[in-house]
Formats: structure tokens, sequence, C-alpha cells
């Protein structure tokens, strides 16, 4: 049997000096730090912040069972190896806290070190980098893996992110996973992706007055779950059509588990695909609790923004206006190095940047001798797998290609090509 490691949740020992530091303890940094289990790995931050704390808890996965697994070496710590360890019967869609519970059996078992605390600084020292955290522990790592996910880089349209700095009426959906009472306060939401909906839904829970504003009719993706009940031939159909569910129509969504050849298309293209294989939209669970209790209005952007008394009153593409006691953005991501601001502004300097994304080689290392990122700042060039739990195992199974062929901890070699 696998050896269980002691949880380090709440009393973490952080050796002085490590040869990997992972930083985030979402499904990429717990599956890099598995496939590191023979270095001196540490993974930092909350465990499953973003799934813990910025979704609906009793939120229905999207991804099929087989395409929500994190990653250890050896083909080990899949999610069939929990159930069947757990005794836990297979669930689809599969609940949120099923999932959180996963992680957790997960990070017990395949990841030896863990900190909470997030990282505050990194600096280069060395031949590496010198790291603080939120608990004002230092240590210093030969290499760092970014594992941050997306949720530092929530875009704001133009319209608004000027305004937003200085205005607590417009904030990002991404920030409110709760909602004190709203009773009588008109909340706009603008987007209609997942994160929109569910972020409608908590508003209209807590009492308030809830518009989501699409550009397009919202699209739900009831006819394509891999949940939905289908005949035999018809189940067979789908999964040719839909070999991995969350990315876009066959044939094209079959792309988006073939990086390295996504990764040599035209720049262009490679963004024109992204942005149809991850097409924004919600889950039939999500429409039931919308439906009815949130106004959709489909076809309008927000041309205008201006006070109105103690409201913002919003000008609509169709000649209308509304008035908002809080807007919410859910308007995508858009990957920007400077929010890491804990990275040292001298190393953030030396980070190559391929229009605006770190420009990285095909196992995730930047321009950045040892500074490695996996998740969504590698979409930029690896594309949509980089946004789905799905993505885990491909990104350990490179990282730990490169931090072990690629040479000794430490000393993960120059950059090859971007
Ligand atoms: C509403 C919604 C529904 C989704 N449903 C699905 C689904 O069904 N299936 C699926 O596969 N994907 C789904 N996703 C996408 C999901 O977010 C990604 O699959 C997954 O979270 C990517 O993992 P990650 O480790 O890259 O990022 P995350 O899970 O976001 O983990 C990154 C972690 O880094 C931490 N962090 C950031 N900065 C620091 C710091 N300085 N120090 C320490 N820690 C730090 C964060 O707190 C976070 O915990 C959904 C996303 C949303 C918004």
């Amino acid at each position: 049997m696998q050896p269980i490691w002691p949880s380090t949740a709440t009393h973490s020992r952080v050796p002085e000096h490590l040869d990997v530091a992972v930083v985030g303890a979402g499904p990429f940094g717990l599956s890099v730090a598995a496939w590191l289990d023979d270095l001196r790995t540490c993974v930092f931050g909350t465990p499953m912040h973003t799934w813990r704390t910025l979704m609906p808890p009793d939120m229905l996965m999207r991804s099929a069972w087989e395409e929500t697994s994190l990653s250890a070496r050896g083909r080990r710590g899949r999610i069939d190896e929990f159930a069947a360890e757990q005794r836990v019967e297979r669930q689809e869609p599969i609940p949120l806290p099923l999932f959180l519970r996963y992680a957790d059996w997960f990070r017990e078992r395949f990841v030896a070190e863990h900190d909470d605390a997030d990282v505050v600084h990194v600096e280069p020292a060395g031949a590496g980098f010198r790291l603080q955290t939120s608990a004002g522990r230092e240590v210093e790592a030969g290499t760092i893996v970014v594992a941050v996910g997306v949720t530092p880089f929530p875009y704001a349209p133009p319209l608004f992110a000027g305004r937003m700095q200085s205005d607590p009426r417009i904030d990002f959906a991404v920030r409110h996973s709760a909602f004190a009472d709203l009773t009588g306060r008109r909340v706009t939401i603008v987007g209609a992706g997942q994160a929109a909906l569910e972020t409608a839904s908590l508003a209209a829970d807590a009492g308030g007055d809830v518009e989501v504003l699409a550009r397009s009719p919202v699209r739900w993706f009831a006819d394509r779950e891999p949940h939905t009940p289908r005949g035999p031939v018809d189940r067979r159909l789908y999964r040719i059509a839909y070999p991995v569910v969350g990315y876009g129509p066959p044939p094209i969504n079959r792309l988006a588990v073939h990086p390295d050849a996504f990764a040599v298309l035209p720049w262009q293209l490679r963004r024109r695909l992204t942005g149809r294989l991850l097409r924004a939209g919600g889950s039939p669970w999500i429409r039931a609790r919308v439906e009815g209790r949130v106004r959709l209005t489909e076809g309008v952007a927000a041309t205008g923004v201006d006070d109105h008394g103690e409201a913002l009153r919003l000008r609509l593409s169709d000649g209308t206006e509304r008035d908002a006691d809080l807007v919410l953005l859910a308007t995508g991501y858009q990957f920007a190095l400077d929010r890491l601001d804990w990275l040292a502004p001298g190393l953030r300097s030396q980070v190559a940047l391929d229009r605006g994304w770190p420009r990285l080689d095909r196992r995730f290392r930047s321009t950045v001798p040892n500074l490695l990122f996996v998740g969504y700042p590698a979409e930029g060039r690896l594309g949509p797998i980089a946004r789905f739990v799905l993505g885990a195992e491909f990104s350990a199974r490179r990282v730990r290609g490169a931090i072990v062929r690629g040479g000794a901890p430490g000393a993960t070699g120059s950059h090859p090509r971007g």
C-alpha cells in the first residue's frame, strides 16, 4: 500500500532549503508536487482554495468522472483509486464536496510537504530563489513552479477597468462566493458563462434583484452534458464526438487534448480556437437555479457607465439604461504578469512575454532559469488543456521532465525555444 504521508495542512514544517517550491495548492500544484515526490518539494497555499471558497458549495462539476483526476507518478492518485479505497460510489455529475474530499485524500497520500501559507514574495537568490510566506517563513528553493490558476487574472472591459479601482460598486464576480443580505439591492452581472450564472444564483439567494447582461444568447449545455441519459448507440456516438467534455464542438474539440499540436498553430488561430473551445455557457443545474429568479437580458453590451445618485447608471447597446447598486463583472480572464506582484519586479522583468503570455517551452519553462508556469498562464502556448483538471497529469509529467531530466534541481538549464 502507498505510504500515507502525515497531513501537514495545519502544522506544516517547511525545510529551509527546497529543491522545488510549488506556488498554489489547486489540482495542478498538487499534481506537480506529487510527481516530484523524490525531490524536496513543498506546495504552498490553502489547499483547493479556489474550489473551497469561490464556488457554490453545492456545485455540480461539469467535467466527466474520468477527466477529473489529479495525478501522481505511476498512474497513482486517480479518482478511481480514491473511490475504490474509500468505498465511494461513482457519481455524475460529481458534487463539489466529493471532489474536495478526493483532493484532500490525494494531498494526504501523495504530497509530502505542504504549507498552508500563501507566497508573498519571491526574489532571486544565487542559482535559485528566496521565498517568503504570509506566515513570515523564509525558504530557499532551486526551482519555482507557479500554479496559481485563473483567479488572479479576472478581466475587466475597458469601460469598467479604470473606474473600478476607486468604485466599490463595481467588482469582479470571482471575488464573491457568498453575499450578505441583498434585499432591495439591484445587482447587475455582466457576462453569461458558468461563473456569471453561479454568481447570479447566489445574489438571488441573498435577496437581490438580479439581472444578467449577455452580449449573445445564453448558451445552455444540456445537450452536450456527459450525464444526459442516452441509449447505447447515442452514448457511443456521443463518446466519439466528445472524447473529453467541456471543450467546444467536434471535431475541433480534439485539438484541446493535443497541446503540442496546438502549440505549433499560428498565434491568431490558437486564440480563436481557444475562444471557441472554451465558449461560455451554463450547466443544467445552474439553469434550474437562475431561470425565473434572475432576469437574463441577451444581445446587449454595456456602452457607458455614470453615477446616478447612489447607484450606477449603465447605458446599454439597445439604447436602454439600467440602474444598479452593484455591478459584478464575469467577463473572462486575461493573463497579466503584473498581477503576480509577489514575484520581485526584477524577476518579472526577466520573464519574456509573447503577446502578454509567458514564453514557455514544451516543459513549461519560462525564460527565467528554473521558473516554470503551469495551468492558466500556460494557455497562451498549450491552449485550453491548461484550464481544466484534465490538464493536471500532462502538466505534472512535463514539469518532472523539465526538472529531473533537464538537470539537477536548481539547474533546469537555459530556456530553449519559445
Ligand atoms: C465556476 C467554475 C466551474 C468549473 N468547473 C470545472 C469542472 O467541472 N471541471 C474542471 O476540470 N474544471 C472546472 N473549472 C476550472 C477549474 O478552475 C480548473 O480546472 C482548476 O481549478 C485548475 O487548477 P489550478 O490548480 O490551475 O488552479 P486553482 O484550482 O485555481 O488553484 C490555484 C491555487 O493557487 C492559489 N494561489 C494563488 N496565488 C497564490 C500564492 N501567492 N501563494 C499560494 N497560493 C496561491 C490559489 O489560492 C488557488 O488555490 C471550473 C471553473 C469555474 C470558475
